[in-house]
């Protein structure tokens, strides 16, 4: 039984790619522990990177090698300053030295210790390796980025061995029938069944400390894609759009804070129109932000870091005007249990699965929370989540340039709007009728991922991202 946290769900990072820019990152960090373990870090005279398959066919548009000189150098991507990201690689670039872990000076060629090998490791779609030189030996070690900043060596066995020995949760989940078999026999909500899972591992104020750091980090990327003017980096000239949106949809209300901000949009008037674009705005602001390798919540993964908080955010100034931290702290732990059922039965990864096993992923996972927050049962919740997966079933993964931008960005409006109109249709189905059960989707989900052709897993080798010209950009 593989017991996943809500919090290895929602995870604090930096765009624009959980799987290619917080995993290898998180894999440099990993790297560096294995050293130290093996009394080896300080004898290290050289490090070279060797990045395979997806990772290294759309690794410069997502700042893969960026994201291990990071690592490398022993930045946290909780906590580095973005602004400070830019500043880190340029002093490695010029100056050919990286400060492996911030202690100790090596020599450094960005340009040619990573390397880029087309590749594809048998394991797994992102395989990266890291060598150390030791006098005249080499010592490597490959880890595995499967999606959602999630990091794995060897075999996904092993690991799910290693999860075992680890911690057994009170109600363990595999598949949806078990979650409503532990809903019914005990007659709790999904939110609450999910929050007895975690207590089982943190106690209540670390689990409410954490759920107020992730929403306001997802209050504060909405807020900053909201109030930032331009164009992304990268060279394909996207212009930001949520100023603009953001800018007609506020009008002239006032405030100063991410908080203030979010009662003036509670006292808009808001018509059907103006709420699709809300919530577009709200998810076209958090990714924005994830493309400008800023802070943002990876939920599932950062090229859909969006959705989830635009529906919240959807429930909180549209739907409901007096809904707090209870509704927000519900909302995450049911939206965190569905995407961990995906995880476990199918895939978050791109690479392994196209865009379904993002933005179908974070799509069920926010309307399903939401169905719940809006009075459905355990049973429409899971409903809900089929909806909104079932309509995102073989969904490629096509990147143009390898950026996070198009199709990502609008990507994440659409899977916030089918969410809530999923949640609305589940809350009006009587669970006697449903044809395609929860556990089905997620199967339907992974054998269409193994089935999808390689070139719209993540690699820029087909569809938009050969289909449209950089130079149309
Ligand atoms: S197309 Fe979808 S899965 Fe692929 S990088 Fe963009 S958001 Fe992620």
């Amino acid at each position: 039984m593989e017991c996943i946290s809500i919090f290895d769900m929602l995870k604090i990072g930096v765009g624009p790619s959980s799987s290619h820019t917080l995993g290898p990152w998180r894999a440099a960090e990993r790297w560096i522990k294995e050293l130290k373990n093996s009394n080896k870090f300080h004898l290290v005279n050289g490090i070279t990177v060797d990045l395979y398959g997806s990772l290294s066919l759309t690794g410069k548009g997502h700042a893969t090698d960026l994201a291990v000189v990071l690592g490398l150098s022993g930045a946290d991507p909780e906590v580095t300053m973005t602004e400070d990201i830019h500043a880190i690689v340029t002093t490695v670039k010029q100056s050919q030295t990286l400060l492996f872990n911030n202690e100790t000076s090596l020599d450094f060629n960005f340009e040619s210790d990573i390397r880029f090998n087309r590749k594809f490791l048998p394991f797994h779609a992102n395989g990266i390796t890291f060598t150390a030189s030791i006098k005249d030996k080499q010592f490597s070690s490959t880890f595995y980025s499967i999606g959602g900043g999630f990091i794995v060596k060897k075999e996904r066995k092993n690991s799910l061995e290693n999860k075992k020995i680890f911690k057994t949760f009170p109600y363990p989940v595999t598949f949806g029938k078990e979650l409503l078999g532990y809903c019914n026999h005990l007659n709790m909500s999904i939110s609450e069944v999910v929050l007895a899972n975690e207590k089982s591992i943190r106690n209540n104020t670390d689990i409410d400390d954490e759920i107020h750091r992730i929403w306001t980090t997802m209050l504060e990327s909405m807020y900053t894609g909201c109030h930032t003017e331009g164009s992304l980096p990268g060279g394909l000239n996207v212009r930001r759009r949520a100023f603009d949106l953001h800018d007609k949809l506020i009008g002239k209300k006032t405030y100063q804070t991410p908080q203030e901000w979010l009662l003036a949009i509670r006292d808009s008037e808001v018509k059907f129109r103006q709420i699709l674009k809300w919530v577009s705005c709200f998810a076209l602001s958090v990714n924005e932000v994830n493309a400008s390798l800023g802070r943002v919540v990876t939920a599932p993964t950062n090229g859909s870091a969006g959705v989830i908080p635009a529906v919240l955010m959807y429930y909180l100034v549209i739907e409901n005007h007096d809904a707090n931290f209870t509704e927000i702290k519900q909302f995450l732990l049911v939206a965190g249990e569905i995407g961990s059922i995906f995880k476990k039965g199918a895939t978050i990864s791109a690479a392994m699965g196209g865009c379904q096993a993002e933005i179908g992923v974070s799509a069920a996972m926010a309307a399903g929370a939401l169905c719940e927050l809006m009075g459905g049962t355990p049973e429409q919740v899971l409903i809900a989540a089929e909806i909104a997966m079932e309509h995102h079933l073989g969904l490629t993964c096509d990147p143009i340039g390898g950026l996070v931008q198009i199709p990502c960005i609008e990507r994440n409006s659409m899977g916030a709007i089918k969410a809530i109109n999923a949640a609305e249709l589940a809350l009006e189905t009587d669970p006697n009728n449903v044809k395609v059960p929860f556990d089905n989707v997620v199967d339907t989900m992974w054998e269409t991922a193994q089935n999808m052709h390689t070139k719209y897993k993540e690699t820029s080798k087909g569809g938009l991202a050969v289909k449209v010209s950089l130079s149309d950009c």
